[in-house]
This record gives C-alpha cells, structure tokens and sequence, in this order.
C-alpha cells in the first residue's frame, strides 16, 4: 500500500524529521487557507498522485499550463491560481503511464532554499535478508538515469538487523552524500529517525528524493514516497487509515475484498487461476503461444463459489479481455465446486467472450460433466498446454 507525500511527510515528522510546514487541500479555497497560515515568500504547490516526477510532468489539459505538478508560488494568490489550474485535471509522469493520473489533492508547503538535492531510500534488500539504506549525492533528478549512467555514485549501507541502527551507520551514509560539520551530526539523527519508522511501520520502501542542504545548512526532507508492506497492514490501522482508494485500480480493490491476489495487467487474456507457482506458470505459457495475460489472479487454495463468482466478475469487468482461462488444479478445492462456480459466474454476469476451462485433480470427472451438461460454451482442455493453445487462438480469432 502507498501513501501521499504529505501523509508520508506527516509520519516522518511524528518521529521527530525535518520536514517543512505545510497543509493538504482539496479546493483552491483551501490552497489558499493553507497558504494563508505559511510565512512565505515562497510556497510549493504539490499534486499529490501516487506517483513520482511530477515535477516534470504534464498535464493534459491546456488550462492547467505547461509547468507540471510542483509549482512554485511567490504569493497567496499565486498559490490559489496553482490550485485552480491543477486540482480536477490529469497529470502525465513519467510513472503514470501515458493515461496519467487525476490530481485531486494538493499539498501546500513552505518553500526552501535549496543548496544542494540529494538521494536516499530504505528498502528490504531480499538478496541479504537486510534494511539497507541507498544514497547518492546526486538528488533530485531520475535515480534510474545516475543508477545507469553513473553507478559508482550510487551507496550501499546495510543494517545489521542484530545491532540495529547505530550512529556508525548514518556517518558512513554522511561520508557518502559528502555532508560535513553539523550536517553529519544531523544525518545521523535522522537516519536514526528514518530506520525508526521504517522498522516500526513495516515499510517495504521509502524514497526521499530529493533529501536537501537549505542555503542555511540544514538537512531537510523534500519529498517523501513510501510503501508498506501490504502483510502488516493488519497490526497498523493508523496505516490504513490512510490508503486512498481513488489512486488504486478498481479491480484491486475489488479483488482484495474477496481477498483474491489480483494484479491488472495489459493482455488480453484474463486467467483465473489457483496458486500462485501455477498461475505464473500459466502466465508464461500464453506468453510462449504468442498472447498477454491481462491479469495475474490467485483465487487461492481453498476457494469457494462465492469467491469464483467474484473473480469471474472481476475478469469479464475488464474491457481488455478477449478470452478468459480458467486452470485449476483440485487440491483442497474440488474441481467440481469450481465447475459450479464458474456456472453460476456465467450465468449470472453473462459470457460474451471465449472461455477454457482446464480442470485437474479432485473429482475432474464430475467438474468437466457439469460444465459439459451446463449447456454454456465452455471450451474444455486436457492440459496446461492445450488449454494455452486454444485460448491463445480463441482470441486471435484462429
Ligand atoms: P517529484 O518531481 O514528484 O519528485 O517532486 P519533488 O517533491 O521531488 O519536487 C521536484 C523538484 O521541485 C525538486 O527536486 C526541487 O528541485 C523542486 N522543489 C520542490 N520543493 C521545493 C522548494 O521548497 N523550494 C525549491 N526551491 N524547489 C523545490
Ligand atoms: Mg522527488
């Protein structure tokens, strides 16, 4: 789960960050109450999309200007003109895709001066099994550009998770941003701070692009991204609070009410599947016979009809979808339980493109008799690969 940079800033600053003053707003009144209640002379305008650079993004439409969503205003009234021109209109980045993104909120903040922009994140490092914090001197601008042009800029510190976070860690992150006399005294207490929040919050990343020297010298956090670890929802609700459904695919959202593990993708073939080894197996085999998959979709172990129908809804819902893939292997499930649910889906949401079913395991006898004797236009498969093949040429039409 993601959350806005301002609730993301608002967090850090709970334990204790330097982050600069600021307000959501989701009207231009607001924009200026919020402005209102900041000293000036310089204001920043944040759309705040769940994705990065939006400072040099686009926005569609003409009356939002050219300036993308990071603006800065130099009044009140320069502020609201900002919001007017940015909230209800469609930011393009480029993590948006070309469809971009509709900018409902804003936050207003206090303006910096800025001395120099720097990169740090957090992140699980998996091959290690360890926190490990990333930096580069080189902030504010695209970390995948220096990562490929100039990966020798680009620092590794890992935590030990025995020892913890310790001052030793934060001055060897203070060498590499090349921060000196008081600025390394501040780094270390906020990487302390930072590993803090992260540890307590099960965050799987938090990206501070850029972390900033004001012209005063000071360390300050400038722009903040962070991502929880959707597993450990359960022990923060203050955490959930927080999730704003809006910015999350509808689909999604539907699917984790079934408490189905549902990812959209952008093929044409919807695949229903139980287990997730064999649904990305069976991801890879329509990919080998020449299609995409036009989702990722683990029904789980122990499904029931109720959570078929679900899933079948889900798939059928998506516009994309020019045939549909059901493999399932009757483990804990039975396949004729499946066969009934998928009827019932049918039945209920109707069928307008081709459907293979491929069953395997506990009671496949009576699964395929019932879809057999359903009357519908269920094209049966044997195998994993026939059942690829004939979805793959069902929707090219061969
Ligand atoms: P992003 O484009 O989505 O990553 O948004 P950021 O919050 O990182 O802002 C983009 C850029 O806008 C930063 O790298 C800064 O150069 C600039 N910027 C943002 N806030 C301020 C500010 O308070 N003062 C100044 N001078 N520039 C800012
Ligand atoms: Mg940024």
């Amino acid at each position: 789960m993601n959350i806005h940079e301002y609730q993301a800033k608002a967090l850090l600053k709970s334990y204790g960050a330097p982050v600069a003053e600021g307000a959501a707003a989701m009207t231009p009144a607001e924009a200026e109450a919020a402005a209102k209640m900041l000293p000036g002379p310089l204001w920043v305008v944040k759309a705040q999309i769940h994705a990065g650079g939006r400072g040099k993004g686009k926005f569609k439409e003409a009356e939002a200007g050219e300036k993308g969503g990071v603006r800065l205003a130099r009044s009140v009234a320069e502020v609201r003109e900002f919001a007017s021109q940015m909230l209800g209109n469609t930011l393009v980045t480029k993590q948006t895709g070309d469809q971009g993104k509709q900018v409902n909120r804003l936050y207003i903040e206090d303006g910096a001066d800025i001395a120099r922009e720097l990169y740090l994140s957090v992140l699980v490092d998996r091959a290690n099994g360890r926190v490990a914090f990333v930096c580069s001197t080189e902030g504010g601008m695209d970390i995948e550009a220096v990562a490929e042009e100039t990966p020798e800029k680009i620092h590794t510190i890992h935590v030990d998770p025995a020892a913890g976070y310790a001052p030793y860690v934060g001055r060897k992150i203070a060498a590499a941003l090349k921060l000196e006399g008081d600025q390394v005294k501040q780094c270390v207490k906020l990487m302390g701070q930072i590993y803090k929040a992260f540890t307590e919050k099960d965050m799987s990343l938090l990206e501070i692009n850029p972390l900033i020297v004001t012209a005063q010298g000071n360390l300050h956090v400038l722009d903040a991204k962070v991502g929880f670890d959707n597993n450990a929802l359960y022990r923060h609700p203050d955490i959930v609070d927080l999730r704003d459904l809006s910015e999350e695919d509808e689909k999604e959202i539907e699917a984790s009410k079934y408490d189905l593990a549902y990812i959209a993708l952008d093929g044409t073939i919807g695949c229903m599947v139980n287990g997730a080894g064999l649904a990305m197996s069976t991801m890879d085999i329509i990919k080998l016979y020449g299609a995409e998959p036009a989702n990722f979709l683990d029904v789980g172990g122990g499904a029931s009809k109720e959570k078929v129908t679900a899933a079948f809804k889900i798939i059928t819902a998506d516009p994309n979808v020019k045939g549909i893939l059901v493999n399932i292997f009757g483990g804990i499930m039975k396949c004729d339980v499946i066969a009934e649910g998928v009827i019932a889906a049918v039945k209920e949401v109707g069928l307008k493109v081709p459907l293979v079913v491929r069953l395997e395991g506990t009671n496949v006898e009576k699964g395929k008799q019932i879809l057999a004797q359903s009357g519908l236009d269920v094209i049966p498969a044997d195998d994993l690969d026939d059942a690829a093949q004939k979805i793959v040429a069902a929707v090219q039409g061969k």
